[in-house]
């Protein structure tokens, strides 16, 4: 028996067998927890169906996350359907490409950082919201998928990092509303891995191969690795665990010097 049997997990972000999203519903599957996975729109329906036959075959649902009606009805279904929840994952962030490269003051427009901020952030706050009532004596648990660049100004990660960073402090303040009701609230800070999402970011590349060179473990991370501990911090395993960001991302977060810039191998 895995460590989420019996637990119903509700995954926002798979959009294809690369997203971080997908990762963490295998890990999730495999300790024992049944899935349900929702799609940005048409365009990525049947990937996401797909991927929901390899995780068990749960709901899979149409999910806009600037669309207040969608998430209602989300969660109507899951009421339907399974009658409460255990888990949601929000694994979803989106800035316009054109304002992820070059100079943040320049490139900022007040339409992307209100944007970036609303699908990035306030979507958490949203779901959560929809859950609560579903999640009513079950310990539930809400995570969402963060990046270092909330919490220091990284090249090209421009608008997404105070997006993150906006996101990073809705954690704790949910944590802190939730907490009374048994629902923890974490979220994991993933190191940079080749999604579609961090396809829009300039430089993306040069980002893989400095982190890889610069983190202690020397390597990237995999959405296996994150998968992982997403599947832990959303069990009873960590169950005195909440209002925490916990990086996954072989320690880069950890160094000021790259190692291997400073002549170590
Ligand atoms: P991805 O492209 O696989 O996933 C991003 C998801 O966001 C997609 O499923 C997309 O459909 C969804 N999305 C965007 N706008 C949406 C909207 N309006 N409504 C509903 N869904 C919407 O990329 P990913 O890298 O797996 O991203 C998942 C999360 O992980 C994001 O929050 C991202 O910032 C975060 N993250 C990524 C990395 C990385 O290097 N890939 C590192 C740290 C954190």
């Amino acid at each position: 028996m895995g460590f989420l049997s019996n637990r119903k997990a509700l995954i926002v972000g798979v959009a294809s067998n690369r997203s971080i999203a997908w990762g963490i519903a295998e890990a999730m599957h495999r300790e024992g927890a049944e899935i349900a996975l929702t799609y940005q729109n048409d365009k990525l329906k049947r990937r996401v169906e797909q991927c929901s036959k390899a995780c068990g075959g749960g709901p899979v649902m149409p999910l806009d996350v600037t669309d207040d009606a969608q998430i209602d009805t989300v969660f109507q279904e899951l009421s339907d359907t399974w009658g409460h929840l255990d888990i949601v994952v929000h694994a979803v962030g989106f800035a316009p490409r054109e304002e992820l490269e070059g100079s943040f003051v320049d490139n900022t427009t007040r339409g992307g950082y209100g944007m970036a901020h609303d699908i990035s952030a306030y979507s958490f706050v949203a779901l959560a919201r929809g859950a609560r009532p579903l999640m009513q004596g079950r310990n539930g648990s809400l995570l969402t998928l963060t990046y270092l660049g909330g919490e220091r100004a990284l090249p090209n990660y421009n608008v997404m990092g105070p997006a993150k960073a906006s996101l990073e402090a809705s954690v704790r303040y949910m944590a802190s509303d939730l907490g009374g009701e048994g629902i923890r609230v974490n979220a994991v800070s993933a190191g940079p891995i080749r999604t579609l999402a961090a396809s829009g970011i300039g430089d993306f590349r040069k980002m893989l191969d400095f982190n890889a060179a610069a983190a202690p473990m020397r390597r990237n991370v995999s959405i296996d690795e994150v998968g992982n501990t997403s599947a832990f911090l959303c069990s009873d395993l960590a169950s005195g665990i909440t209002g925490e960001v916990v990086h996954v991302d072989g320690g880069f977060h950890s160094v000021a010097l790259a190692g291997s810039a400073m002549g170590g191998s």
